[in-house]
């Protein structure tokens, strides 16, 4: 305890979503809390602080109001190797995330979800089966309003919980009942020290604490999954899905309808055709979602219908409009390769792809094939465009250049025949050009209706 009146100190870096929903909830909960931002709070953010007479600072971090602290709440947008968090460590002082520090004032059964692409799809598709069957289910984590601060209301029985490996970093008890590991492939290896392995290793984090009463659910045809797996076997229940073999325990496609079995127990859950969200991908996120419903013990029934009137995420594969007989499709959300993948692989006309931004390093090579097969004109739209169209050259005949949404759709709608697709799966970040994916999106469906 550093301080004079009895109280354990936190102190929140960085004051977002998780960084106020955590001072809110540490108040409440007898800390004195003080919250330090290196940038500029959000008015929103700001304002909530200063009425519920929370202590805070921004455009600083003031040591001597830090380096006291009994524990720190560090926002995941932060790196371990920011020089105040560098220091905190240094001198022993404990350093975790928002899910960490709430997740000891909850008693609700939690469900969490990762994986380097599918995370927001499965959690929403998971609330929203799980809200059909039951009561009291809240979405949290990186989706809508912080975790800390639903625990605070204390009025959620099941919380579904999307949780980024930056998350997963900073938690020490944390142990999902059910875990969900959608796949993975290299991102963020910034954060990782650029090493693929570490990345791996700190999604698993989300089962370490888990025990035998505990479930896994994960992809069974990922193969960093199955490397990792055949090393660290996972002390919870595994239910295991997969697109290319029948399993005795887990979730598989058989007569193309998706089938669970679980404890020798064998349901037969709903046609891939009927599946409102379109791809191979969704066919698993489905099967993810499908399981940890059963497992919470949602009705077959209630399963089956949710599945089918899933209404989708907006900019991951968001069917936009239908223009002469070509459907216009935003998945600008497409930040990597292998969501981009899943993009081509989705759409079954051959394809105007608009495709670019910022590189993170990416191998385009998974991609020839269905490029190959399908794509008739590349439209790079981004900063440097060079690694594009270095690399599909000898793919694709007709490669065009720009730097302009607006001039992307004008010339994919030029491009684009009868019963063609135009689809917009970036694989790249998008802050050369745009504020955010959001906004690539979003500009992407104005420059759509405009047509
Ligand atoms: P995340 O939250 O992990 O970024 P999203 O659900 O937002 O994942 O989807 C990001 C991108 O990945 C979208 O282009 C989406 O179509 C694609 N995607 C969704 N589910 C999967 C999956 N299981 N495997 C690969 N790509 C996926």
């Amino acid at each position: 305890m550093n301080n004079q009146n009895n109280k354990q100190r936190l102190v929140v870096l960085g004051a977002g979503e998780s960084g106020v929903g955590t001072a809110l909830l540490a108040k409440a909960k007898g800390y004195e809390v003080f919250v330090s931002d290196f940038g500029e709070i959000a008015d929103k953010y700001a304002s909530i602080l200063t009425k519920a007479g929370l202590a805070f600072e921004e455009k600083q971090h003031t040591k001597a109001l830090i380096l006291n602290a009994d524990v720190v709440m560090k926002s995941p947008g932060i790196p371990d190797t920011a020089p105040i968090v560098k220091k905190l460590i240094a001198k022993g002082v404990e350093v975790i995330s928002e899910i960490e520090f709430a997740v000891k004032y909850t008693k609700a059964t939690l469900i969490g979800i990762t994986g380097s692409n599918g995370k927001t799809t499965t959690t929403m598709l998971t609330g929203h089966v799980l809200s059909a069957g039951t009561n009291g289910v809240t979405m949290a984590g990186n989706i809508g309003d912080s975790f800390a601060r639903l625990v605070l209301d204390n009025k959620t029985k099941t919380y579904v919980l999307e949780l980024s490996s930056f998350q997963l970093d900073g938690i020490r008890e944390f142990m999902p009942h059910i875990a969900i590991l959608t796949n993975l492939s290299p991102d963020h290896l910034d954060r990782y020290e650029y090493s693929y392995d570490k990345y791996i290793a700190s999604k698993f984090r989300l089962i370490k604490n888990q025990t035998e009463h505990d479930y896994f659910i994960y992809d069974a045809d990922d193969k960093e999954i199955q490397n990792y797996l055949k090393i660290h076997k996972p002390k919870a229940q595994c239910f295991p899905f997969s697109l290319k073999k029948e399993l005795e325990q887990g979730a598989f496609i058989k007569n193309n309808h998706i089938v669970i079995n679980m404890n020798n127990e064998q349901d037969i859950i709903v046609s891939e055709s009927s599946l409102s969200l379109k791809g191979k991908h969704n066919t698993k996120n489905a099967m993810a979602a499908a399981m940890a419903a059963r497992l919470i013990g949602i009705r077959k029934q209630t399963i089956r219908e949710s599945l089918t009137n899933f209404q989708g995420v907006e900019h991951r594969l968001e069917m936009v409009l239908k223009i002469n007989n070509v459907q216009y499709i935003n998945d600008s959300k497409a930040t990597n390769v292998n969501a981009a993948y899943f993009a081509l692989e989705a759409v079954k006309t051959p394809v105007v792809w608009i495709v670019g931004g910022v590189d993170k390093g990416n191998d385009y090579s998974e991609l020839y094939k269905l490029v190959n097969e399908k794509v008739k004109a590349i439209i790079c739209l981004g900063v440097d465009n060079s690694r594009i169209v270095a690399s599909f050259e000898n793919c694709v005949e007709t490669i065009v250049e720009t730097q302009s949404m607006q001039e992307a759709v004008k010339i994919a709608y030029a491009l684009g025949d009868k019963n063609d697709t135009v689809l917009l799966s970036p694989c790249c970040a998008s802050f050369d050009l745009f504020e955010n994916y959001e906004d690539r999106g979003n500009q992407f469906k104005a420059a759509v209706h405009k047509l």
